[in-house]
């Protein structure tokens, strides 16, 4: 990891008396608990936590004006773009390539890849708390759809290792793929179920609903007692047969539960999520 090499923003001193901007030192930390410029090992949760040095920052915002102000204004900019991921359909979203997201689901993240957590991070401490999920694919590097998730805790590790808890908030389509500091991005549009109208039709999904929901209970209730205590305390209870089945945006909880529960391949539940009508 490289840190930049502009005008301190926020300094930070290391143990070892080195300078750098708190940004800079906490994303180097994630790849390595070492200073950037001496290579001395410094405690990594000593250094995070660390503040700026308000007269450092000071004495550039007094003395170099115009610069501070550049960097000041460079990242108001990173931090209002951060706020509007998974709100704005323009903003780029951060892709975590991955585990699938599962809708209604808590979603489990155990990430050891810097780079993943230096976007977690930022997600969480400047963001709107959202990224997305994608499942790998070879060709394109991510699939072409995905789901958008809210961190709801973080827990640090030693040796670097990061537990997110997070829940999936909305399902979309890659619309195209880049790459921001070094992590994949893409532009994305939210998709949404086709609403049927017709009353035949209406009944015939209600009526494959409760058989299917009624096939699910059959399955649960056949599973070895310790593999079902071992689902319900991952997934909490299996959710009911839904009454208001069109009201729900992304379809019946219970479905998402059971692609969650039942080993399906990824295939098949990455074509389940993307479902937009039912035929
Ligand atoms: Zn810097
Ligand atoms: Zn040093």
């Amino acid at each position: 990891m490289q840190y930049c090499v502009r005008l301190l923003f926020h300094p930070v001193t290391t143990q070892c008396g080195h300078t750098f901007c708190q940004e800079c030192i906490k994303e180097s930390l994630e790849y390595g608990p070492k200073c950037p410029s001496c290579g001395k090992t410094l405690n990594d949760s000593n250094e995070k936590k660390r503040n700026f040095t308000v007269v450092l920052n000071d004495l550039s915002r007094i003395y170099l004006e115009a610069q501070y102000m550049e960097r000041e204004e460079l990242h108001a900019k990173k931090v209002q773009m951060w706020r509007r991921i998974g709100i704005d359909q323009s903003v780029e979203v951060p892709i975590l390539v991955g585990t699938m997201a599962m809708l209604q689901g808590r979603v489990r993240l155990t990430l050891s890849h810097p780079c993943q957590r230096v976007m977690v991070r930022r997600s969480f401490e400047w963001g709107s708390r959202m990224f997305g999920m994608c499942l790998p694919n070879e060709e394109k590097g991510f699939t072409d759809h995905g789901t958008i998730v809210e961190i709801q805790a973080t827990e640090s590790f030693p040796g670097g290792k990061l537990v997110v808890q997070a829940i999936p908030k909305q399902r979309f389509r890659v619309v195209s793929r880049g790459v921001m500091d070094g992590c994949p991005v893409a532009k994305v549009e939210w998709l949404e179920d086709a609403k049927i109208d017709d009353y035949g039709a209406i009944l015939h999904l209600k009526w494959r609903n409760s058989v299917s929901h009624l096939m699910l209970k059959r399955w649960v209730a056949a599973l070895p007692l310790v593999e079902k205590a071992c689902i319900e305390s991952a997934l909490g209870p299996m959710p009911a047969c839904e009454s208001h089945l069109l009201l729900s945006p992304n379809g019946p909880p219970w479905l998402w539960w059971a692609m969650a529960a039942v080993p399906l391949p990824s295939q098949e539940k990455t074509k389940n999520s993307t479902i937009t009508k039912c035929s």
